[in-house]
């Protein structure tokens, strides 16, 4: 099966200076992929490699197995794209603007109607100039424009920023449900703690290189990040039989005891704690998160300013 998208060792420098280095990945159908990294590490650049933007320096980059730069341009009505920072002329109607999009996709114009339901907005927004729009608004009609004619792969560039909290949890239903009809996804954002239980598999680049690449779950078990365990034990416990390995538990507050748990005794050690439920009064496990995650492997690495 061919991938979405396939780059291999892509490298970008702009005069000499390299905005991104030697990446190589490939994305499957259906894939939901997170791309982290702080400003200037290089997100955009590869964002607009993939789009054919920008020719890589180095490297080859293929999307739906052409070249997005010189090869069959006809496969750029399978892609969506949403720019960091949507911008449209303000004269013009959100409907002057899909259809504007839609005729440069060379896509129907036909099912605009059901696409601004799906981005929330509503059908008396249509006919209005985008200058009375909010800023969740035009973020919407960006949606929809990437959307127009239903994607095989989507791009999008830190697409909630200025988006509520209730917008910003429509806008994932909404990607997980083009997701799960088998559109990959390429998601560029800061907001890590969003990403966490969205993005299957997380990509992080730092001064133009990848530096990471996998499932939550796989890079947490290559930096070895503990899982922190709390739980007040009740007044008979054993606690002294609950220490396992390195176990150190240490007594806080309201005889709650915690420790950071090593991931390879984790299991042994909940094992051991829960085996008499009448032993806890609570017990929170808390594992690392993608900021932990994020932060282990930026250590050290140094960054651009
Ligand atoms: P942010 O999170 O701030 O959007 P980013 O990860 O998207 O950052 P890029 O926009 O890809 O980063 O930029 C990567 C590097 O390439 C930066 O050092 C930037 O200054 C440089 N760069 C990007 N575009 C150009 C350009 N057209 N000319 C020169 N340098 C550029």
């Amino acid at each position: 099966m061919t991938s979405t998208i396939s780059l291999k060792n892509v490298s970008k420098l702009y005069k000499d200076v390299p905005a991104i280095e030697d990446i190589s990945f490939s994305l499957d159908e259906g894939e939901l992929v997170a791309l982290v990294g702080h400003n200037g590490a290089g997100k955009t650049t590869l964002i607009k490699a993939i789009l054919g933007l920008i020719r890589p320096t180095g490297g080859t980059v293929r999307v739906l197995g052409e070249d997005p730069v010189s090869g069959n341009l006809s496969v750029r009505k399978d892609v969506g794209y949403l720019p960091e920072s949507v911008s449209f002329h303000l004269a013009l109607t959100g409907k002057e603007i899909l259809s504007f999009y839609a005729r440069l996709k060379r896509v129907p114009m036909s099912g605009w109607q059901n696409l601004f339901d799906l981005v929330g907005l509503a059908k008396t927004a249509a006919d209005r100039p985008v200058r009375t729009y909010s800023k969740g608004m035009r973020q919407r009609l960006g949606l929809a424009q990437a959307l127009l004619g239903e994607p095989r792969l989507l791009l999008l560039d830190e697409p909630t920023s200025g988006l509520d909290p209730a917008l910003r949890r429509s806008f994932y239903d909404l990607i997980l449900e083009f997701k799960r009809k088998g559109t990959t996804v390429l998601l560029s954002s800061h907001a890590l703690s969003e990403l966490e239980d969205r993005a299957e598999r997380v990509i992080i680049v730092n001064r133009g290189r990848k530096i990471a690449d996998g499932s939550l779950d796989e890079l947490r078990r290559i930096a070895c990040l503990p899982t922190h365990i709390r739980f007040k034990p009740s007044a008979n416990a054993a606690v002294e039989t609950w220490s396992r390995g390195s176990v150190k538990w240490l007594e806080r507050k309201d005889k709650f005891l915690e420790a950071d748990i090593d991931h390879r005794e984790k299991i042994a050690v909940i094992s051991a704690v829960t085996s008499d439920p009448d032993a806890l009064t609570s017990m929170t496990i808390i594992e690392p998160t993608l900021d932990d995650v994020y932060a282990h492997f930026l250590q050290g690495q140094g960054r651009k300013p």
